[in-house]
């Protein structure tokens, strides 16, 4: 019988609670992905108050890790541009607010046993709040994963700049990962010398994205990374559509293409650094 394509895949970085509130059968999908042989991934946390929740819905997948943070939309409505659409916090935040629900945060990291901080980091393109109140957010969570010795997921929309700088700054000494990783040489390059793997999502696939496969050659094998993003950002052919973990596979497909390797190969140097990256065999 032939093995299973899925056998020895990872998907680094999906919500699961997202997925669900599209309505979604999340866990036919884990159900059939598990039978078939897949290691599992990081499960990704967006709120201060969303640790709780997402532990009782995964309780029965221990190859799905958990990562817990305020991202920079916790950072309220942004108060230089208009909303963004359906964004659930359509309130200005104050800063005794943000320190109050980082003080939320910090203990369920530790009751729920949170194993990365992420994904967390700046977002200027829906401009979330203010650059000050991302940055609080921001570098109080990379200052934790210092003291608490723990791995950050980072997101950077069009903050590239500031990004570099808060990880030249703060590190942390355990590294993370570029979640979604877009392109840009000089982040690439800080985050690499500080540790870091860049992980690549769909958008890798993308027709007119020929730069970013360009930079997937550049990148050490041993630094990177496959994610999806579920439910946003599904691969070709599959684009436009909600996004599962299943669709990895696409990227997986596309990636050994561009780098001229068996998909085979692929897969163990992806599993192995996914490995490195959860400490030990997922
Ligand atoms: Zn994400």
């Amino acid at each position: 019988m032939e093995a299973s394509p899925y056998c020895g895949i990872i998907d680094s970085h999906f919500h699961t609670q997202s997925m669900l509130e599209k309505g979604m059968d999340v866990f036919s999908v884990f159900d059939r992905l598990f039978e078939s042989g897949f290691e599992g991934g990081i499960d990704i946390g967006c709120t201060h108050d969303d640790l709780p929740g997402r532990s009782r819905l995964l309780e029965k997948y221990p190859k799905i890790l958990l990562a817990g943070a305020m991202g920079p939309w916790e950072a309220g409505r942004s108060e230089t541009k208009p909303p963004e659409p359906e964004f659930v916090y359509s309130q200005v935040k104050s800063v005794s607010q943000i320190e109050k629900e980082l003080g939320i945060l910090r203990v369920n990291l530790e009751k729920y046993r949170a194993r990365f901080i992420g994904e967390i980091g700046l977002d200027y393109y829906w401009d979330y709040g203010t650059h000050e109140k991302q940055s609080l957010i921001f570098e109080t969570q990379m200052k934790w994963a210092n003291e608490l010795g723990m791995k950050v997921l980072i997101h950077d929309r069009d903050a590239d700049e500031d990004v570099m700088d808060v990880i030249k700054r703060l590190g942390p000494k355990e590294g993370g990962v570029i979640h979604c990783f877009d392109g840009n040489a000089a982040l690439m390059d800080t985050a690499l010398e500080r540790g870091y793997y860049i992980s690549f999502a769909g958008n890798l696939t993308y027709r007119n994205n020929v730069q970013l496969r360009e930079m997937l050659k550049k990148v050490p094998r041993g630094r990177l990374l496959l994610e999806t993003d579920s439910p946003y950002l599904s691969p070709v052919p599959l684009r436009g559509r909600p996004n599962f973990p299943e669709h990895i596979i696409h990227t997986y497909r596309c990636a050994a293409e561009v780098l001229d390797i068996d998909f085979g190969e692929l897969k163990d140097i992806i599993l192995e650094n996914y490995s490195a990256l959860a400490g030990g065999r997922p």
